[in-house]
Parts: structure tokens; sequence; C-alpha cells
């Protein structure tokens, strides 16, 4: 009997043991951050293979980073804007087919043919400068996505124009980064690209991952409120990311087609949460554009693809009804519904 107990003992406590690593193995979690994409992104893969998987989507960061960068010599974006035409890749591809649906959606408010205007106001050199009328109408006539053209594997600009994937890069690419996860065998991860956060699946406990949203008055770190997520995107794109002021105004990055200027059409940030990552990016963009109006009717319209948290310049937060036992704040909020 005595025997028999110390038997048992040692099987339990072995079975313990390796009960045990197996747990701490799923719940090892490997962090790296890095900057690219002119901005600093911080990844995190829980589970025996998340080191790997964090490396593979390191490499894939530089390689996007490097075909989409306007400054890289021997990228894709770069030469083609150089030349007006040139190869693309089926990842470039694959965005400009994002873009051309939002700049149709969206009557052009989304344009990434928008470069001569953000080259114009500075935001490409950092030699900031509020232009011209004259100058602005120079910009504003080389824009225009409708005149871009891709055939095959082949992307043609229209005359004299110039393109910028900054407003959907960094959504594709924290969307390739959860693939990469997943073919890695990583069931639980998350990246935060400059704040445009994407996580996959729960965190290692079973809980939705809490996600802050910004307050775009108040400092670094001051959140308007929080959302909890599984396998989503939550993306922000606020006036108060990149910006400059001359003679007390200040002038941010996000340009509005229709003007030439930073758009400034009632909202301070607006926050995009869905399953897609490149959508969600483009999206914040195209909406900020927007504005209230326009954007409260553009979610009517596509409730099924994405929810939204919108702050305007009278800090009314607005959010969207499928958020309403998600989002959690301090602050008064409105909800949005369809009907
Ligand atoms: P961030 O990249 O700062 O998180 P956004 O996703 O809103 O914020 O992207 C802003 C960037 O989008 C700008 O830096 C510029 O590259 C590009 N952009 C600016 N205005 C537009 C526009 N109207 N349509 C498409 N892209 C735009
Ligand atoms: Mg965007």
């Amino acid at each position: 009997m005595a025997l028999l107990a110390i038997g048992m003992c040692i099987a339990l406590s072995s079975c313990k043991k390796a009960g045990i690593s197996e747990k701490a193995k799923k719940e090892q979690a490997y962090s790296k951050d890095i900057f690219a994409m002119d901005t600093y992104m911080s990844l995190t893969a829980y589970g025996e293979h998340g080191e790997e998987a964090v490396k593979a989507a390191e490499e894939e960061i530089h390689h996007l980073d490097n075909i989409w960068s306007i400054v890289s010599k021997d990228g894709e974006v770069y030469n083609i804007n150089k030349k007006g035409t040139g190869k693309i890749s089926k990842d470039t591809k694959t965005v400009l087919e994002y873009a051309k649906r939002l700049n149709e959606e969206t009557e052009g408010a989304f344009d990434v043919t928008i470069y001569p205007l953000m080259d114009l106001w500075g935001f490409t050199t950092q030699k900031y400068h509020v232009p011209t009328k004259e100058e602005l109408r120079q910009a504003m006539a080389r824009v225009g996505q409708e005149y871009m053209t891709i055939e095959d594997d082949t992307l043609t600009l229209g005359e004299q124009q110039q393109m910028d994937l900054g407003g959907i890069a960094k959504g594709y690419t924290s969307s390739r980064i959860m693939e990469i996860f997943k073919e890695h065998g990583v069931t639980s991860g998350m990246v935060s690209l400059g704040g445009n956060v994407q996580v996959l699946g729960t965190k290692v406990n079973g809980d939705k991952w809490n996600v802050g949203i910004r307050n775009p008055k108040g400092n670094d770190g001051e959140l308007i409120g929080a959302v909890s997520v599984a396998d989503r995107t939550v993306i922000t794109s606020g006036g108060y990311e990149r910006y400059f002021e001359e003679d007390g105004k200040t002038y941010h990055h996000i340009i509005d087609p229709f003007t030439g200027y930073p758009a400034e059409n009632g909202l301070i940030s607006v926050t995009i949460i869905s399953k897609d990552g490149t959508l969600a990016d483009g999206l914040s963009t195209a909406l900020f554009v927007m504005g209230t109006k326009q954007a409260t009717e553009y979610w009517k319209e596509h409730h099924e693809e994405f929810e939204a948290v919108f702050v305007t310049d009278e800090s009314k937060v607005y959010v969207t009804e499928g958020l309403k036992d998600d989002f959690q704040s301090d602050y008064d909020i409105e909800i949005v519904r369809v009907n």
C-alpha cells in the first residue's frame, strides 16, 4: 500500500511537472522593438515558436518598407514615382486594389496619388511650408487616383503623378504579420506599428486584449477609452500624429484632396476596429478626411465590415453600435446605430 502510494506520488508529480512546463511554453513571450516605416514598432508572439515568428515578421516588415518607402532607391514606389510606370509585386497590387476601392467608395477622399501635396507641405522632407494658392493649384492638378492604371503586374501613374502609400501600408503590414505568426504555429500575439495595433487570437489566458485609444487632445499616453478585442486590428488616424506649426496654427499630415489643405472636417481622430488591417488603415485615413457626417453615413452602409470610434473637434466621442459592450471610457459617449 505504502509502495503504491509512493508510486502514485511520483507519477502525479511528474505529470504535474510536465503540465507546468507545457503551460509555461505556451505562455512564454518573445518581444522585439524595431524602427521601420518611419515609426517605432513592437512585436510580441507567444508560445514556443514566438521567436522564429517574430524574426520572420521583422524580415517581412523590412522588405515591405523597402518596396514602399518613397526614398529607397531600389523600391517599387520610388522607381515608379520617378519613371511614371513599373512592375509591381503581389503585395503592392493587393494594397492598390484596396486603395482603388476606397478611392471610389469615398469619392476621392482617400487618394494614394496625394504625394505632390505631401511634398508641397514638406511632409516628405520635413521642410515644412504653408503653400500659396498657386502652389496648391498646381499640386492638386497632379492628384487623382482615377488616372492610375494597373494592367497585370504593371502600374502606370497619370501624367506627373506620384504616389504615397503611407495611409494604408502599415495596416497591410500588420495583417501580414498576423499571417506570418499563424504560419509559424503562433496562436496568440500582437503588434503595434506606431500605435496601430493588431492582435492575433486572445491573450494566452483566454481574455480579450485591451487596446487603448489615445485622447487626441491629451498628452501622449492619455486615453479616451479602450476596446477589448480578439483577432482584430485597432487603427487610429489623428492630426496629432505628425504636424508642424506656423504662425500659431497647426498643420497636420492628413490632406483633404479637395482643398489641398490638412483635412478639417470636424474629426480629430478616427479609430477603426476590423478583422482586416489593410481596410482599417485605409479607412482610418479616409474617414478622417470625410468628416463626422459622411464618416458616420459610410459606417452605416458598411457596418458589417468594421466598427469605429470618432472623436470630434468639440470633444464628442461617437462609438458604433457593435462596440457598445467592448468599449470602456470615462467620457460621455454617444452610440451610433445603423437605424
Ligand atoms: P499614420 O500613418 O500617421 O498612422 P494615417 O494612416 O492616417 O496615419 O496615414 C497618414 C498618411 O497617409 C500620410 O502621412 C500620407 O502618407 C497619407 N495620406 C495623407 N492624406 C491622404 C489621403 N487623403 N489619402 C490617402 N493617403 C493620404
Ligand atoms: Mg491610415
